[in-house]
């Protein structure tokens, strides 16, 4: 531990933190927001009509003069908005519907007019272009604690499907399409030293922030669509004449997002904190994680998938995923809160793979139905992946923009230990021919030595490439590289802890580091400096080995008889004792080839089976390791339990005197490679 955490600690003890940080797992957010919303869908223009009403609370100590909204549909507007200009214009056809939202008014509650203090706003990159910030000034500033309450009328045109929004095939997803505030964080929350809106730009590799609080949500769609959404369905309305109402609602949450389309075929299922639970693994959990068994159960959670009709033979893929991610989040991190989780199966390519609170996008093909894609478990995994953001993303809630991997990094390691938890313990993520991987195995092969240009810790839009390597890949390598460190009861109550105290919190990676240090007990900051606030990749390799027959002593030597000359031949034995064996000494060259260190041991194997595990603390360059043994070297083994998962290049981890075994582990990384393109090609998660 730093002086500096050292402090923050002993402040944090002696003062209010105690009673904030109170144990236990918070079962409410200190609501900030509140949203009415009644929105219409028109699916012959693909337009929405909307009213929403939003009370925004202060949460600071600050005089607060403007309100910050996200505009994202914005992002679709045309060729110059932040979002299009990042990626690279998509050739627009006469046909192409382009996405956008117009505020048609907005009034504080007492009917004053507020649309001539509208601006839009680009606090990102100063691309006047882009149009997916607003800000609003305000007659009079919100004082501390007070409260403003606006009314606003707006229409959104939703774009042909694209990062998952819009329309496909008479199918509507419907997503960042309202006009939503960003943050107001006060001094002292994620750093900030002085309070203000944190509210960026929507750019192509950012995903979303925004407070918690209630919404409850009016949609009236055509009648014969089926409609999935946030939270809860509250009632339904028909009006007789083809058009139905439907209110939604949800507390503690930060988003809402919903679907609807003709085809959708809707099953219901349950998941239970008795029946989905055995009562042995509360008991294993109570006691990993040094928590009541109380304090561990699950509540019940209706499940809701919204299918599409030839994908409905996946449907037990999809639930199977839904049932692993509820229990083990849920058991590992705490009980999931709401009572509804949806699962939408996707009706395109680009809308697959996506989380908002209560509601998921999976994403499946029908080649995953035939042999041998059906081995692959990849809608299980997605589905996994996009239900466990709810526990990161969705309740503790950090800043996509400017921290992503405190979302897609810890969900990325969490769905890999989740996965391993299906089959009874067994879970493999490709199961075929013999060939069996888990999603360790598949991310691992993700590493090279290449990635050394960016860290995982920076702004999402701020990558040079690989944002999904930074975000995702490496902090699962790098959790788990802590885990095998750690233990896995200390790394299992970090988790834990920093999921209870932050739930609902919008905390900041220096939390989360806080968090480690404390339940680990020691100072970890040599760790996330190098792999979390670093860009050097890790990797050691064993350089040469050697093993040779220690030659007789030459010389003229001091004993206690006097001087005597040795001249190489056989030191005269004691003829009473055994013979001693002619020795062998061995000799391992291990170099580091980056930047970063990090504790490695080393395994000697020797011809006669002896083994021996050598501890060399990784901070020079090189080091040659020896011993001395009755047989020769076999075999020397640069960290034989893998403890190492950062390793970027596993190849040049082993050694052995006769001819090497590389070929053939060559051939089977090619495979493995092979299979992640593929996995790659039939989807990107988010
Ligand atoms: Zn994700």
């Amino acid at each position: 531990m730093t002086i500096k955490n050292r402090a923050i600690l002993l402040t944090c003890l002696a003062a209010s933190c105690v009673a904030a940080f109170a144990a236990g797992l918070p079962e409410r957010a200190e609501a900030v927001v509140d949203y009415r919303i009644q929105v219409r869908l028109d699916p012959k223009t693909k337009q929405l009509h909307g009213q929403e009403w939003i009370s925004w609370r202060n949460p600071s100590q600050d005089q607060v003069e403007d309100l910050w909204f996200h505009l994202y549909l914005n992002a679709f507007k045309n060729s110059e908005s932040t979002f299009q200009k990042h990626r690279g214009l998509r050739p627009g056809t006469k046909e192409s519907v382009y996405g956008w939202v117009d505020v048609l008014s907005l009034r504080l509650e007492n009917g004053t007019d507020l649309t001539a203090g509208m601006s839009f706003e680009q606090p990102d990159d100063g691309n006047k272009s882009d149009q997916t910030v607003m800000r609003v000034k305000l007659p009079q500033p919100v004082l501390p604690g007070g409260q403003v309450s606006v009314r606003l009328a707006f229409r959104a045109q939703l774009p042909d499907l694209r990062v998952r929004t819009g329309q496909s095939k008479g199918t509507f997803m419907v997503a960042q399409w309202f006009p939503k505030l960003g943050v107001y964080e006060p001094v002292g929350m994620r750093g900030r030293t002085t309070g203000g809106w944190n509210c960026h730009q929507f750019h192509p590799s950012s995903e979303f922030y925004a407070d918690f609080g209630q919404y409850s949500v009016e949609i009236t769609i055509p009648s014969n669509f089926r409609l999935g959404a946030t939270g809860q369905l509250q009632w339904k309305k028909d009006d007789g004449k083809g058009q139905s109402t439907y209110l939604y609602g949800e507390n503690n949450i930060h988003d809402f997002a919903w679907t609807a389309g003709p085809d959708y075929v809707v099953m219901k299922k349950k998941f239970s904190g008795q029946a989905d639970v055995l009562e042995g693994e509360y008991k294993q959990t109570a006691s990993l994680l040094d928590r009541s068994l109380d304090e561990v159960r699950l509540s019940d959670v209706e499940m809701i998938f919204l299918m599409q009709p030839h994908h409905l033979d996946q449907l037990p893929r999809y639930e199977k995923g839904a049932r692993l991610a509820l229990k083990w989040y849920g058991l590992w991190y705490g009980r999931y809160p709401y009572r509804t989780l949806t699962v939408v199966d996707p009706v395109g390519a680009g809308g697959g793979g996506m989380e908002y609170p209560t509601l998921i996008t999976a994403g499946t093909t029908e080649l995953f139905s035939y042999a041998p894609f059906d081995r692959i478990m990849f809608p299980e995994m997605v589905t996994v992946h996009e239900a466990g953001h709810q526990w990161w993303y969705g309740m503790v809630g950090n800043n996509e923009f400017e921290e992503a991997w405190l979302d897609e990094g810890l969900n990325s390691y969490s769905t890999g230990r989740a996965m391993e938890q299906g089959d009874g313990g067994r879970g493999m993520m490709v199961d075929f021919l013999g060939l069996q991987l888990t999603e360790l195995d598949v991310i691992r092969l993700q590493n090279r030595p290449s990635w050394r240009y960016d860290t995982s810790l920076q702004p999402a839009w701020s990558y040079q490439s690989g944002y999904s390597f930074y975000s995702y890949t490496k902090p699962e390598l790098m959790l788990r590289t802590l885990e095998n460190h750690l233990g896995k009861r200390t790394m299992a109550r970090i988790m834990r802890t920093y999921h209870e105290r932050w739930r609902f919190r919008h905390p900041g990676t220096s939390d989360f580091i806080a968090v480690a240090n404390e339940v680990a007990g020691k100072d970890l900051s040599w760790f996330f400096d190098q792999f979390l606030k670093g860009s050097a990749p890790l990797d050691y390799e064993i350089a040469g080995i050697s093993s040779f027959q220690v030659p007789a002593r030459v010389g003229v030597f001091d004993g206690p008889k006097g001087r005597v000359k040795l001249n190489g031949t056989a030191e005269k034995q004691p003829k009473t004792k055994p013979r001693v064996e002619p020795k062998y000494r061995s000799e391992v060259t291990i170099r580091r080839n980056s930047d970063a260190w990090f504790p490695v041991d080393v395994l000697f194997t020797f011809e006669d089976g002896h083994k021996l595990l050598k501890h060399w603390d990784g901070k020079a360059r090189w080091t040659r390791l020896s011993e001395e043994h009755t047989s020769r070297l076999a075999k020397a083994e640069l960290d034989p339990e893998h403890k190492i998962e950062l390793d970027a290049n596993w190849s040049n981890n082993s050694r052995t005197m006769e001819a090497d075994s590389r070929p053939a582990a060559k051939w089977f990384s090619h495979i493995l490679f092979s299979l992640q393109t593929l996995l790659g090609l039939i989807g990107l998660l988010a």
